[in-house]
């Protein structure tokens, strides 16, 4: 089968407006397995949108061959309105101009309004369970886009979350790509799918795989994952597997935007598919991986202690000391002796992530250390950055 469009439109956020989802599915709708691939949910992180339009030539040239074995939606583009968030000459793609917050975080948490409506309905069988299960995730979701109404505050987001939802809630696999600022190839994940996703991370050359079982950001991967293992703990006399392997991608950074780069991570992607059984073909040789993983309450966010400009002493990939220098933050107010407050890291570790604008505030992300010991500061709660 090739390829079918769909445009979905979203209910509209003002008289005269239209936006369009577009979704790419190869693969009938009832196909086992099922993928579910996007890109740009942060609309500003541009790499994705690239990769996706290299992987859809792959996935068409193998579609033409009859080689699609499973089910693959991919929205090339997850979020139009972040796309259309220009300010003054400058994309902003993370947060909703609308006052709805970061576009990936505050995800809904499907497991629980899902745990009274599944008490009985399980049994012994964990194929049956997993069945019931995504039965019941796909009528919840639709059940809400049922009901949503058309004059609610924020409908068109509102909106827009549910499609999404929609496709990716009953899919085995879900990669939502992204980028950080400056940064090495990286993937998050939670606990119960690793060593599974070695593949993944060995495929893109990622050098670190970030675990946690519940990060406490509602990121859009995890709701799609941790349904799975929250039910699981809540009905632990039934087996329940951990049927959606849910990541987040983090393409590099903002500036790795190419056709080389694009290409190669579009074919790395199309390995992992045929690996996982969605695409017919040998993908040849898992390359040897980059990286083991590493929990995210070990990754140091390192924070600017004052204001001014941005001086690194380091670079990606860099294994820093604890105690060692990372970046200065230079007062250009101040006597040039007393001008400088050093970032120390607080953890041995690898360079994952640096800034990319160079004046900050005091606060500032300005980089990240995965280091290999959980870090008593990163306990809050929340081990995502807003
Ligand atoms: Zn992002």
């Amino acid at each position: 089968m090739i390829r079918t469009t769909e445009r979905q439109v979203l209910l509209p956020s003002a008289t005269g407006t239209q936006r369009l989802l577009t979704l790419h599915r190869y693969g009938a709708p009832e196909t086992r397995p099922k993928a579910y691939l996007q890109a740009a949910l942060h609309a500003d992180e541009t790499p994705g949108l690239l990769v996706l339009h290299h992987l859809i030539r792959l996935l068409d040239a193998a579609a033409a061959r009859g080689e699609i074995t499973g089910q693959i939606v991919i929205l090339p583009y997850a979020n139009p309105i972040g796309l259309d968030q220009n300010v003054n000459g400058y994309h902003l793609g993370r947060q909703h101009l609308g006052g709805g917050g970061n576009f990936n975080r505050h995800w809904l948490d499907f497991s629980d309004p899902l745990a009274e409506t599944l008490a009985g309905r399980l049994g012994p069988d964990p194929e049956q369970n997993t069945e019931v299960i995504r039965g019941a995730l796909r009528a919840f979701v639709a059940g809400r886009r049922e009901a949503l109404p058309p004059d609610q505050l924020g409908a068109e987001l509102i909106d827009h979350r549910l499609r999404l939802a929609q496709e990716a809630v009953d899919s085995d696999l879900v990669l939502d790509l992204h980028c950080d600022l400056e940064a090495l190839m990286h993937v998050f994940l939670i606990p119960a799918h690793w060593p599974e996703a070695r593949d993944i991370a060995a495929e893109l050359g990622c050098r670190a795989a970030l675990l946690a079982a519940d990060s406490g950001g509602g990121s859009f991967d995890e709701a799609f994952s941790t349904p799975w293992t929250k039910l699981a703990a809540r009905f632990p006399e039934h087996p329940i597997p951990a049927a959606c392997l849910s990541a987040t991608v983090e393409l590099r950074g903002r500036g790795d935007v190419s056709d080389t780069l694009a290409e190669a991570d579009a074919a790395a992607l199309f390995r992992i598919l045929q690996r996982r059984g969605f695409v017919a073909g040998d993908p040849g040789p898992l390359p040897e991986p980059l990286c083991g993983a590493s929990d995210l309450d070990a990754v140091d966010v390192l924070r600017a202690p004052a204001p001014g400009v941005l001086a690194y002493k380091v670079a990606l990939g860099d294994e820093v000391k604890e105690g060692d220098v990372v970046a200065e933050v230079v007062d250009p107010s101040a006597d040039p002796e007393a001008a400088r407050t050093p970032v120390v890291a607080r953890t041995d570790g690898l360079v994952l992530s640096r800034h990319v604008q160079f004046y900050v505030t005091p606060g500032t992300s300005v980089a990240k250390v995965v280091g290999s010991k959980p870090l008593p500061h990163r306990s809050d709660g929340n081990l995502l950055e807003d």
